[in-house]
């Protein structure tokens, strides 16, 4: 009957459910494990001053070494994130790639990537700033990338923090930009330094004139409060030379290099 198949259905969606709850937890545990064996690890993806085509800085990437193989962030930060193992994680990942820096034949400066939840933590910035001391590096030296959505609660606390980092010279770049829903006034309030233009813009301004419309706004608002722009995930020489074209100062991605592992990174900069 009708009522028979209907509860069937029900069934049949509570049961995927349920797998999916079971396969959440199952990541969890693992992920748990990972972070007390430290299987987590950074990649460096180097990004280049359109101008002189040489490495200006490279944000470091979360990976996850587990059976031999390297899982990117995309299989776990959400679930990292939801559990708050997220805090665990980010420390390791502050102090790796502090001692990254402190190990190049060569000073650039370096992004770590703070998820929103730990951006607010108190602790964040101490702990931070303990980390340069630990290895006697500059804040000059660390960029802090943060994505729009952070602006959207509790505006007054996270300039604060901002600050904070500012003071100790570090910078502050906004990922993802324009993906955010979040108002644009935060930009003439907030202490930024750069903005990260979005790779889906990128992707798609070669075919769209509204993208190519909105990537030239980007960078001409950037250009007007002092702001810097690193142009997310260039694959082709097309899409650098319209960038070039626009004044953007950095691009990052496969066309110039694909994130590599800290050894041939450490390499590349000798
Ligand atoms: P994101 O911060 O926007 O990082 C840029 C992503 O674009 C990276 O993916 C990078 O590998 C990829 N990419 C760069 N150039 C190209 C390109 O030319 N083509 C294509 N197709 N992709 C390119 P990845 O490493 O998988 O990281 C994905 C996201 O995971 C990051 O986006 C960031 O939101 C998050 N994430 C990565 N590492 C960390 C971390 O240490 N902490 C936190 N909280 N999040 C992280
Ligand atoms: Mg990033
Ligand atoms: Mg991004
Ligand atoms: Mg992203």
């Amino acid at each position: 009957s009708a009522k028979r198949s209907g509860e069937n259905e029900i069934d049949f969606f509570r049961e995927k459910i349920q797998q999916k709850a079971v396969k959440i937890v199952k990541l969890r545990n693992k992920l748990q494990e990972a972070i007390k064996n430290k299987e987590f690890t950074l990649f460096y993806q180097p990004y280049y001053d359109v101008k002189t085509q040489q490495i200006a800085g490279a944000e470091s990437l979360l990976r996850w070494i587990h059976d031999g193989k390297v899982i990117p962030p995309l299989e776990f930060i959400d679930v990292l994130e939801n559990s708050n193992l997220i805090m665990d994680v980010e420390e390791q990942i502050i102090q790796e790639a502090i001692k990254t820096i402190a190990s190049l034949k060569r000073e650039i400066p370096i992004s770590i990537n703070i998820s929103p939840k730990s951006f607010k933590r108190d602790y964040i910035v101490p702990f931070i700033k303990e980390t340069l001391n630990e290895y006697n590096i500059r804040g000059e030296l660390l960029t802090i990338e943060i994505v729009e959505r952070v602006f959207l609660e509790n505006t007054e606390y996270t300039k604060t923090i901002m600050e904070r980092l500012r003071n100790f010279g570090i910078k502050i770049a906004v990922d993802d930009f324009g993906t955010g829903y979040s108002s644009l006034t935060y930009i003439k309030e907030l202490p930024i330094d750069i903005i990260k233009i979005d790779m889906s813009f990128i992707r798609n301004m070669v075919s769209s004139e509204k993208d190519l419309k909105l990537v030239k706004l980007i960078i001409d608002i950037a250009r007007q409060f002092d702001l810097k722009t690193i142009a997310e995930g260039v694959e082709t020489q097309e899409q650098f030379n319209i960038l070039r074209e626009m004044g953007c100062n950095y691009i990052q991605g496969y066309l110039f290099s694909k994130p590599l592992n800290k050894e041939t990174f450490q390499k590349l900069l000798k």
